[in-house]
């Protein structure tokens, strides 16, 4: 994907969480509490949370994802995976913090490294099916 076609499927930050969440609950919302399947909704305020309206509990939609702790607009961690998966000779921490005009190295390495780490895990599916999507 290149960078114009990119930010045509993600317009906006929502776009990507919508994308994220839509692609890890496929097969419909599960609350992690109770286990309700049938009362499960999207926050409004937050794209990023799920309410339970079951057991009246909130919890991060991005739970158990390389996403969960990132405090980084979520495009970022979407076109990283994209230049990740589009240089068939690899990218480096360098060339990544280059691309994404990001502030730090170290930054750009732990993304980078976790991207990498969730791409040989083949348990964590949801991270796979995400990354063959950004193509
Ligand atoms: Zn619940």
């Amino acid at each position: 994907m290149t960078y114009f076609e990119f930010t045509k499927r993600f317009p906006d930050e929502n776009s990507a969480i919508d994308f994220i969440v839509e692609t890890k609950y496929k097969d419909g919302y599960v609350c992690p509490k109770c286990g309700c399947v049938h009362r499960v909704y999207r926050q409004k305020y937050n794209r990023r949370f799920l309410y339970c309206n079951n057991c009246k509990s909130e919890f991060s939609a991005l739970k158990g994802t390389i996403f969960e702790h990132t405090h980084l607009d979520l495009r970022m961690w979407l076109y990283a995976i994209n230049l990740v998966n589009v240089s068939h000779k690899g990218i480096s921490a360098l060339q990544l913090q280059r691309e994404m005009g990001m502030g730090s190295y170290a930054s750009a390495w732990r993304m980078l490294h976790q991207i990498r780490k969730a791409m040989e895990n083949e348990e964590e599916t949801f991270n796979c099916l995400v990354m063959l999507a950004v193509k």
